[in-house]
């Protein structure tokens, strides 16, 4: 019955007596424990610095999307266990005709809760829940940063914002929907079964956006997104969810970024959606939160391990960041076009494009924005005894990592 106990969120954040004070300095503080705040914390397992991770909920307790991965991804990290459906296949629906699209490579729906656990049973960082509310009085000269939170100032010399879109430890360019570059989404969970990985360019549901169904074993994740901030998607929710045959339930919705932000300021790293790291026109944000994540754990580890001074690794980031700027643009010149697309020219369009050759072109670039490579195989090909010592993959596999990545990163730039 998993999507009865997907479909009741457990309280486990601590209340009240149990939220005792919180303060004191250390090596590294992560604000946020969702795909990039834990992607960070793991690449810092076994460095020996004393970690801390918040969040306003337990890991794993508010899922925060549909939870689609391109399956390598999943594969390479070790994360397979919390795959719950694969698809080869993408149903683009539009108002005149349905097309079949057979991708290059599997994208797949997983468990929030189930991926986030095993990524923390890999660091051995230490978590707190804590609500973070901004900056706290301006560094004393020292190179430590001081974060507030509900539960009391922590300070460190090295800060990551993984707070999503808000971007709370930013120095006031925090911007506010409707007026920023933000779609939003929303999304049900009814109970059912599909084989199809579904979208819909519809104007009926979204002018400028898409729906989707995304199978998950026993439930449907079913939602809008629009790139117009000021498009409400909750009434188009309900009707492509009725006209599915279920009955919406456990709204789920969210800002989701269209374009870069910093990846460096006042001191602080970002990572995943407080960097802007979701991608423009699929808002697809998980792998590049974990993929961003990993390239800003590596670089601090750099750190830690007094292989580089904090500017270096803020640099090395920031340069990493920048260089995938032009896809990011590409992306969104896409999204603001295809609204533009009269709707009776769409579906022959799409039919097009849906030929083999295309689809294999254009699905093997997109992949490439964060490509699975980049994980390099360290976390897939662990065996049982390393699950007692976190950071132990990193010791063994670093050279044939940063072999990996140097390609990578070369390709980008
Ligand atoms: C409806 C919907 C469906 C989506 N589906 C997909 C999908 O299928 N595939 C995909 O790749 N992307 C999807 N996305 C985008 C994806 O969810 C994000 O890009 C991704 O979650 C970004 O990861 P992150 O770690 O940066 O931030 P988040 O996952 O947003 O995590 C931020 C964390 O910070 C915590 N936090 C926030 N503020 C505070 C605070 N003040 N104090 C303490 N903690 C705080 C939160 O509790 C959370 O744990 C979807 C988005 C939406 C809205």
């Amino acid at each position: 019955m998993m999507a009865e106990s997907a479909a009741m969120p457990v309280r486990a954040t601590k209340r009240g007596s149990e939220r005792t004070p919180l303060s004191g300095e250390r090596d590294v503080l992560i604000c946020g424990a969702s795909f990039a705040g834990l992607a960070i914390a793991r690449e810092l397992a076994g460095s020996g610095a004393d970690v801390l991770i918040v969040d306003r909920y337990e890991i794993g307790e508010r899922q925060t999307s549909a939870c689609g991965i391109p399956t390598e991804w999943l594969e390479r990290l070790g994360l397979m266990e919390a795959e719950c459906q694969r698809f080869d296949t993408l149903v683009m629906h539009t108002p005149h005709g349905t097309s079949r699209y057979r991708l290059p490579w599997t994208f797949s729906t997983f468990d929030y809760r189930e991926l986030c656990q095993l990524l923390w049973r890999d660091c051995d960082a230490t978590f707190e829940t804590a609500k973070v509310n901004g900056r706290a009085a301006p560094a004393n000269g020292d190179g430590e940063i001081a974060v507030e939170t509900d539960r009391g100032t922590i300070t460190a010399p090295l800060v990551v914002d993984a707070l999503g879109w808000r971007r709370v430890l930013a120095n006031g360019d925090g911007y506010q929907p409707p007026d920023a570059p933000l779609s939003r989404g929303l999304e049900v969970h009814p109970g059912g079964e599909s084989e199809d990985l579904a979208i819909w360019i519809d104007r009926k549901y979204v002018p400028a956006g898409y729906g989707w169904s995304f199978p998950a074993h026993d439930e449907l994740r079913i939602g809008v997104g629009s790139f117009d901030p000021r498009f409400h998607v909750k009434d188009t929710t309900v009707e492509l969810t009725h006209d599915l045959g279920k009955e919406p339930n456990e709204y789920q919705g969210n800002w989701i970024p269209h374009e870069l932000r910093r990846a460096t300021e006042g001191g602080v790293f970002f990572a995943g959606d407080s960097a802007g790291h979701c991608l423009p026109l699929s808002a697809e944000g998980i792998r590049t939160a974990l993929y961003f994540g990993m390239g800003l754990g590596q670089e601090l580890r750099g750190v830690v391990e007094g292989r580089q001074t904090r500017a270096q690794a803020e640099s090395n980031y920031a340069s990493f960041h920048d260089s995938h700027e032009w896809k990011f643009k590409w992306m969104l010149r896409v999204q603001k076009l295809v609204p533009r697309v009269p709707p009776r020219i769409l579906a022959p369009l799409i039919r097009l494009l849906g030929n083999k050759r295309f689809v294999d072109w254009s699905f093997t670039h997109y992949l490439r924005i964060a490509p699975p490579e980049y994980a390099g195989s360290r976390w897939a090909t662990r065996s049982a005894d390393d699950e007692d010592r976190p950071g132990q993959q990193q010791d063994d596999a670093e050279d044939a990592l940063g072999r990996e990545r140097d390609l990578v990163q070369a390709e980008q730039a």
